[in-house]
């Protein structure tokens, strides 16, 4: 089989603020794996410099590292594949992409969605429940973050997210809450920003205003454990999540697991099944991946069924990306696309 991999750079159409720094543009690597039948399955990696440390550089050398395995595959079974590749290259977000491509690549030649492969469940229609997401509000202003937060909620999204600790929190957090009532969940995100003693403030003083979650509000896995023992809100573990041992550690009530980073599909419900043991709820969210990377988290839903909404719906905020419509989203949800393989195209 070939292995090819080019670059795509997409722009935000508003810079995102975040606690790591402020992301602007982010660069993918798409990759396609081509059969010696013609068919050809894509992925792609979408590492984030700012959040996760590995660049577009650090990737590529690691698909490099696969492309001997991939040559030698047809006719392998993709785990084995892929455990190949998990052995050459170290970095997660290199194995996502071939774990995607795989996953396509089989799905397509089989003519049956992810979905089925991963023996997810299909409803009385015939198709998996559609996916809950939240709406990312990136406004750094009460008003502006207000206004988004507004058209969500008029948009059918039942959970909108907002960044803390990059100043005038509770601003926000009240502007927001004021503009979509009492019945939308309210998710903050802060990134790592605190240290246990500010996060336990932090959180006690935003509380008033409903907040269904903190994620990531300190780093590190007995400063998560500290800090979900006393806080008022649940706190959910995100960044921490790759610290080894995390996933297993039962350090808070909740989990943000995300494709990217678990080293595709198949690691991101290995993940899930980890934190789940150790009495973590986990959901889902997109490291502001392209379409591919969306789609395989949407097919990992539909087999992990989170109970929350998940950060999926984060492709609207590239501008120029002429999105799938099957990636759309209605009323606060998303559907498992269904055609074969991830049944979407890049
Ligand atoms: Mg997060």
């Amino acid at each position: 089989m070939r292995l090819e991999i080019a670059p795509r750079r997409l722009r935000l159409r508003t810079p995102l603020q975040t606690a790591h720094g402020t992301v602007a543009e982010r660069e993918l690597l798409d990759v396609l794996i081509l059969g010696a039948d013609g068919v050809a399955g894509a992925g792609e990696a979408a590492p984030l410099p700012s959040y996760d440390g590995v660049t577009l550089d650090d990737v590529r050398a690691a698909l490099e590292d696969c492309r001997p395995i991939v040559h030698d595959a047809e006719g392998l079974p993709r785990a084995m594949v892929l455990a190949e590749c998990r052995r050459a290259a170290v970095l997660p977000q290199a194995v996502a992409a071939i774990d995607l491509a795989l996953w396509d690549l089989e799905g397509r030649r089989a003519d049956v969605p992810v979905w089925r492969l991963l023996g997810a469940h299909p409803g009385p229609d015939g198709a998996p429940a559609p996916v809950a997401v939240n709406a990312l509000i990136g406004a750094e202003d009460r008003a502006g973050a207000a206004a988004e937060a507004a058209r969500a909620a008029a948009a059918g999204f039942g959970c909108v997210k907002l960044k803390v600790g990059i100043g005038d929190d509770a601003g926000r957090v009240a502007a927001v809450r004021a503009a979509v009532g009492r019945e939308v969940a309210l998710r903050l995100d802060a990134n790592g920003a605190w240290e246990p003693e500010e996060a336990l403030a932090h959180v006690r003083a935003l509380a008033p205003s409903g907040i269904e979650l903190v994620e990531e509000p300190v780093h590190g896995v007995e400063e998560l454990r500290a800090v979900a023992a006393e806080a008022d809100v649940p706190v959910a573990m995100d960044e921490t999540a790759v610290a080894p041992g995390a996933l297993a550690s039962g350090a808070t009530p909740l989990v943000c697991l995300k494709l990217s980073r678990c080293g595709g599909i198949g690691g991101l419900i290995e993940a899930a099944e980890t934190a789940r043991a150790a009495g973590s709820e986990v959901y889902l969210a997109s490291t502001l991946d392209g379409p591919l990377g969306i789609a395989g988290a949407l097919h990992a839903a539909a087999v992990l069924r989170p109970a929350r909404p998940c950060g999926l719906a984060t492709l609207d905020a590239f501008a120029g990306l002429e999105v799938d419509p099957l990636l759309a989203v209605a009323d606060g949800y998303m559907q498992v696309p269904a055609g074969p393989g991830l049944g979407v195209r890049a």
